[in-house]
């Protein structure tokens, strides 16, 4: 056993019935791509049902097809593929499908054609991210590219996606929001009647309720890491749902002024007792986290000795420890540190910790 991660499913579906009470009024797709941010696809996607989530959102399309596969029969939205897109497949499962350019929807109505249905499609306009959509001067092109394509394809939603909601009361949101607008106009005067409009990441279900729109598309939040302050420190009620843990493989005596782990970046300062974690690099644990990241053992803080190593890391426990080989050490958890600490100290941002730790493990249900 080298690193454990655990999840708290029952969590995700609290977390996503508070989103729901935040964003009453707008439906909610619960956002599962990259695996449910690390906490495992299919069962996270049933806990969000279970909390309310009308909608699950991936960016693969063989996301999608998973959750299928996996028995889930409510709307699916996928939007993040080329002209390859498996367009027959999602739409014969009856997957919504995003489009940002004339040449996707053409291949989206071909494949509908073959599935012998009608491909149910979400217009993505770039309102100023520069990542997917389509930018406003090419948005006729595309209304017509749908016109060309009506027997195979119903536009039932337009869409878009925040840069800097995270930072509340940047002026591009508003910009943004003000492209979106003017977007959603021009599609409507083309007599599309939109079923779902959305915009809103989790910083913008958590802080900016006049931009739900008719569905919100929350992701980290879901899983109970808020990306913006609650100010009254509550941290919108949301609940941590991913627990990571590893063990002691060894408790041994050290003198002071032993170097600790690969090229002595830690040296003790004193007569101590030394715990080796069997988990490293390889199991996710970054190898910047040398000297710089805490784990926790018996609520008790230790920060990592020294570099990490492929397979190991070495804590300095301090002279009068008392824990044992075999004893829990809590990489992430209630006990121990959370993934915003992780993020802080390594200079990244929650959702690539719980991507890192989630990835390359089995998760277990809490
Ligand atoms: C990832 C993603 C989301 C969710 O973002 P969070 O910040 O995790 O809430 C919503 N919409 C799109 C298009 C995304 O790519």
């Amino acid at each position: 056993m080298r690193l454990t991660v655990t999840v708290d499913y029952a969590a995700i579906t609290r977390n996503v019935d508070r989103l729901r009470a935040c964003a009453s009024g707008s439906a909610l797709m619960a956002v599962v791509k990259a695996d449910a941010y690390g906490h495992g696809l299919v069962p996270a996607a049933r806990a969000a049902r279970e909390g309310g989530a009308a909608w699950l959102g991936v960016a693969q399309p063989d996301e999608a097809l998973a959750l299928r596969a996996a028995g889930d029969t409510g709307r699916v939205l996928t939007w993040l593929y080329g002209p390859a897109v498996p367009a027959r497949e999602l739409v014969a499962a009856d997957v919504d499908v995003s489009a940002s350019s004339p040449e996707v929807l053409a291949r989206i109505a071909e494949g509908a054609r073959e599935a012998g249905r009608v491909a149910r499609v979400h217009l993505c306009l770039d309102t100023g991210l520069s990542r997917e959509g389509v930018r406003p001067e090419g948005l006729d092109a595309l209304l017509d590219a749908a016109a060309a394509a009506d027997d195979a394809v119903r536009v039932v939603g337009a869409w878009s996606h925040l840069a800097w909601a995270d930072a509340p009361g940047h002026p591009t949101i508003d910009a943004q929001a003000e492209v979106f607008r003017a977007g959603l106009a021009r599609i409507e005067a083309r007599g599309i009647a939109l079923e779902v409009r959305h915009l809103a990441n989790s910083a913008a279900t958590l802080t900016r309720p006049d931009l739900h729109f008719d569905l919100v598309r929350p992701g980290i939040a879901v899983y109970g890491l808020p990306p913006v302050e609650d100010p009254s420190g509550a941290a919108f009620g949301l609940e941590p749902a991913m627990r990571v843990t590893a063990a002691l493989a060894l408790v041994k005596d050290a003198p002071a002024r032993a170097g600790v782990s690969y090229g002595h970046d830690y040296v003790t300062p004193r007569d101590t007792r030394l715990g080796l974690v069997s988990a490293g690099y390889a199991d996710g644990i970054f190898r910047s986290a040398g000297n710089t990241a805490e784990v926790a053992v018996g609520g008790r803080r230790h920060r990592i000795a020294g570099r990490v190593c492929m397979d190991q890391v070495v804590l300095d426990l301090g002279p009068d420890a008392t824990e044992r080989a075999g004893d829990e050490v809590v990489l992430v958890g209630a006990d121990g540190p959370s993934a915003r600490e992780w993020a802080d100290w390594l200079g990244t941002i929650a959702y690539e910790i719980v991507c890192r730790f989630g990835g390359l493990k089995e998760k277990r249900p809490a």
